[in-house]
């Protein structure tokens, strides 16, 4: 342990080392059955019995009503970019049968290259049209870049959409909805659909367990990698509404798109999430990890601590604002808790190798240019300090040193 270093990265990102000491327990021993959790059946029944109380982790700790069930799959946030539209438009198809493609609508709110890559699957999936709600780069300060959360008088949405889409914290670009409904970064859930159970979807993949979810039981779905807050990749958790747990066949004889099995979110709630073999060892991991949140006081304290940490990092990013040295990408009100993004003025590479030289590794932004293109980005990469639960205080303190230091050279 001795030689690990501050883990800034954004997924797969730093879990608490307590875990993954107890894991590696578990990876020879699991829960007394003499058998290691990477080696154990999925339906036995010490997994079963861990399966649950993950489940329970989850619903006591964001409250989550019997409404709704939790579920858990593999694919990431990326499958389901296209689970949501095939579940959702089935939904639809049954309850609106004799509705043109066209005029079966999913509103997308594009607030980053994530919400937008989400709204390019669903229109290549087809069986419905994707309108645009609002797309915030017509409000950003270069005009093209995702660097806010739009007004709530910029938003349209269809007056009965199949799905109603967004992603409550933007990974790449740095941009998270509020928390706080009196902001005008909140999402605004006043202007949606009134009386009707809301197809609202929310992507929390970088969010998820960092701090309680407004309005949750409002949404049809939310969904979440495992990977930033809670566990290692290959886990990906639902909280599904129980009427958006479709009958896909039945939708599918009145001209649905037919959905995979692995994909209905019925298959997954009818077994119990072990439809087929789930993830057991990201499971187990993301388990620990939760049993481990309760203990410190759950969502309410990371929210807590996770402003803590944002705020000194932002601090040093507007000091060195204020310095010519740095600049933020995003703008006030509308920055991410989890993914500090700005840019260094000159010489980033020394900011990058000297954070290294100081164990502070993974910061460089986003570096994929294929994913750049693939969402027809403009965003130049830049620095990213992610700040996920893991992250301790310590660790956030030396990285706000170093900046420190930086500027001081
Ligand atoms: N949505 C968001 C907000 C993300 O951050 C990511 C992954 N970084 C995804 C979706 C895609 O997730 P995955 O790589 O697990 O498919």
């Amino acid at each position: 342990f001795e030689s690990r270093v501050a883990n800034f990265g954004p997924g797969p990102s730093a879990l608490p080392e307590s875990v993954l000491q107890e894991a590696t327990q578990g990876l020879l021993n699991f829960n007394g059955t003499g058998i290691g959790i990477a080696e154990i059946s999925h339906r036995s029944k010490e997994f079963t019995a861990f399966l649950t109380e993950v489940e329970g982790l989850i619903r006591t700790q964001l409250d989550v009503p019997q409404t709704h069930s939790i579920l858990f799959t593999q694919g990431g946030g990326s499958a389901q970019f296209s689970a949501v539209v095939l579940n959702l438009l089935a939904r639809h198809r049954l309850l609106h049968p004799d509705l043109s493609d066209d005029a079966r609508v999913m509103d997308y709110v594009i607030t980053g290259s994530w919400s937008k890559k989400a709204a390019e699957e669903a229109r290549r999936l087809g069986g419905g049209r994707v309108n645009v709600a609002v797309d915030a780069r017509q409000f950003a300060k270069d005009a093209k870049s995702f660097d806010n959360i739009p007004p709530h008088n910029a938003y349209t949405f269809s007056p009965n959409p199949a799905l109603i889409f967004y992603c409550e914290n933007e990974t790449v670009d740095g941009v998270e909805f509020s928390t706080d409904a009196s902001s005008a970064a909140s999402f605004p859930f006043h202007l949606l659909p009134q009386n009707t159970l809301l197809p609202l979807v929310g992507d929390h993949s970088s969010s998820f367990m960092s701090r309680p979810i407004p309005r949750l039981a409002d949404h049809a779905v939310i969904f979440a990698g495992a990977q930033k807050n809670i566990g290692p990749a290959g886990l990906t958790v639902l909280i599904v509404r129980k009427d958006c747990l479709v009958d896909v066949d039945a939708a599918a004889k009145v001209g649905a798109v037919p959905v995979p099995m692995t994909m209905a979110y019925k298959t997954l709630a009818d077994s119990s999430s072990v439809y087929n073999t789930p993830s057991v060892l990201p499971i187990y991991i993301s388990g620990l990890v939760l049993r481990r949140m309760k203990d410190l006081g759950g969502v309410q304290y990371y929210e807590a601590f996770n402003k803590r940490k944002a705020d000194k990092v932002y601090a040093a990013v507007r000091e060195g604002e204020a310095k010519g040295v740095f600049k933020a990408k995003v703008k006030e009100g509308s920055r991410s808790l989890m993914n500090v993004v700005f840019d260094v003025v000159g010489d980033e590479a020394k900011f990058i190798s000297g954070a290294e030289a100081r164990g502070i590794k993974a910061i460089k932004g986003h570096r994929d240019t294929l994913f750049y293109a693939s969402v027809g980005s403009t965003h130049m990469p830049g620095i990213r300090i992610s700040l996920y639960n893991a992250i301790t205080e310590e660790q956030t303190d030396a990285v706000v040193t170093f900046m420190k230091e930086f500027l001081a050279q």
